[in-house]
């Protein structure tokens, strides 16, 4: 599959009915979705490979992930109504998937989950609750040698920080998030939001 059939696919899935401001859903358009997914198909981390979505809302990631061929797919997520969504999205595409209802920062349900080759994410950005991020980031290490998420642009600094002694950035590539007014504490239609999509790597 050519990244722009993925990206059309992509654009088939169905967003979060009634999103969360404090849980910070937003889904991931389909350009960026399928930018990180195909980026890590081509470093070899989704043909064949195991591939857990952490904060996986309506399943785009997820399901792009089972598109490019992963062997199997486990998408992690706190909000039953966005799995619910999830599940639909997912049989109308023919994808199995796997969706596991629960918190990230849980150890049992990551032991429960277990290994997987490749996490993927788009977590919150920290823009609700301080450091919203940092479990997505420790449960993806806990689970996976490698980690494709969409982050905040210009967090290098603060990851690289964050993450000394147990992981590298091995790459960084920029993009923008487009998101449409959703909450009322919005003021513009669209807000292009400048975002990273980094890869990094347990040491
Ligand atoms: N990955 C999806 C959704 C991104 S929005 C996409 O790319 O479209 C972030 C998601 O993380 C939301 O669905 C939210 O409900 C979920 N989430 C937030 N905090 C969580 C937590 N602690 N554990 C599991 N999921 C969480």
């Amino acid at each position: 599959m050519r990244l722009n059939e993925l990206e059309r696919a992509l654009e088939g899935v169905e967003g979060f009915p009634t999103p969360s401001p404090r849980l910070e859903q937003y889904q991931t358009p389909a350009p960026l979705a399928a930018r990180l997914l195909y980026h890590a198909s081509l470093r070899g981390d989704i043909g064949g490979k195991r591939v857990c979505d952490l904060g996986c809302g309506t399943g785009i990631l997820s399901i792009g992930a089972a598109l490019l061929g992963a062997s199997s797919v486990k998408g992690l997520e706190a909000d039953r109504r966005a799995l619910a969504v999830a599940h639909r999205n997912a049989a109308r595409f023919g994808t199995p998937v796997t969706f596991v209802p629960g918190d990230v920062s849980d150890p049992e349900l990551l032991a429960g989950i277990g290994a997987c080759d490749t996490v993927v994410m788009n977590p919150p950005f920290g823009a609700q609750k301080a450091h919203a991020d940092r479990p997505f980031i420790d449960a993806g290490l806990v689970l996976a040698p490698v980690i494709y998420g969409i982050f905040n642009a210009g967090s290098r600094h603060f990851f690289e920080r964050y993450l000394e002694g147990r992981a590298v950035i091995e790459e960084i590539i920029g993009g923008l998030l487009p998101i449409r007014r959703t909450f009322s504490f919005h003021t513009r239609d669209v807000r292009k939001i400048p975002v990273e999509i980094m890869v990094i790597r347990r040491e």
